[in-house]
């Protein structure tokens, strides 16, 4: 589903990725944790096409394009969804004006015709039950005077609304209190079937304990340095990344 090749990427002179490869099959759960500044949230906003980053060398490819070459809506089209941990704030615009255009703009890449009011509604109440979110927060503003968890609920809202093939989701330093893990996780865990695929980047192991991860890979200076089960993530929590460092020493 997801194929990264020796992904090299960085922000004027510097290298910040330094040669990725992980592979992402249908129905699969991955995590990426890692130190501070390893470079998680780089890999997310390179596969996100954030243009801040230059892409110097690898592929990505997802279900056989090349990803690299989609602007970000295209990525969205394709079915991939990702997760920021400071989600935008647009006064004026309302969840459900917000949701709507997003719902059809990816119905639209993919030739469908726009969704009908009806079924439109029936979808967001459908999702709303889905990460319990109430109905007033719709009304207002995207994200503007949203709570830290509010704005959690509202992206996991989103993410369940335009029902990703892969979602990726950036929860480093977010500083997720125990309401907001459990909406993520509770989220992501009605994602998994066999045909999604999960990319979970984290710098603790306790989302992993709501969402369990098929691998775990640990990014370390711009490098996956070590992968296995979630096994790993209670070694990590355990033994802290230093062991890592001491191991590749
Ligand atoms: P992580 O998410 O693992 O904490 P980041 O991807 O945020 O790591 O950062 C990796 C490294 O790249 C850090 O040293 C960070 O300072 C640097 N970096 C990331 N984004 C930028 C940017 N926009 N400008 C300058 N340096 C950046
Ligand atoms: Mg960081
Ligand atoms: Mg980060």
């Amino acid at each position: 589903m997801l194929e990264i090749k020796d992904l090299r990427a960085g922000i004027e002179d510097r290298e910040i990725l330094k040669g990725i490869n992980l592979d992402i099959k249908p129905g699969e759960v991955h995590a990426i944790m890692g130190p501070n500044g390893s470079g998680k949230s780089t890999l997310a906003s390179v596969l996100a096409g954030k243009q801040d980053y230059e892409v110097t060398g690898g592929s990505v490819t997802f279900e056989g394009k090349d990803l690299l070459e989609l602007a970000p809506e295209e990525r969205a089209g394709e079915g991939i969804f990702l997760s920021f941990q400071y989600p935008v704030e647009i006064p004026g615009l309302s969840t459900t004006n917000f949701m709507k255009t997003a719902v059809n703009e990816i119905r639209k890449y993919r030739g469908q015709e726009e969704l009908d009011a009806v079924s439109f509604l029936k979808k967001m109440k459908e999702k709303m039950a889905l990460v319990e979110i109430d109905q007033s927060m719709l009304s207002r503003s995207l994200n503007e005077g949203f709570s830290g968890g509010e704005k959690k609920r509202n992206e996991i809202f989103q993410m369940a609304m335009l029902e990703p093939k892969l979602a990726i989701l950036d929860e480093t330093d977010s500083g997720l209190d125990i309401d907001a893990i459990r909406i993520v996780a509770n989220g992501v865990n009605k994602l998994r079937t066999p045909e999604n695929g999960i990319l979970v980047i984290t710098h603790y192991q306790r989302l992993l304990d709501y969402i369990i991860p098929d691998f775990v890979h640990v990014l370390y200076n711009g490098r996956i340095v070590k992968s296995g089960t979630k096994e790993l993530a209670y070694e990590l929590e355990e033994r802290g990344y230093d062991f890592i460092k001491s191991e590749l020493a």
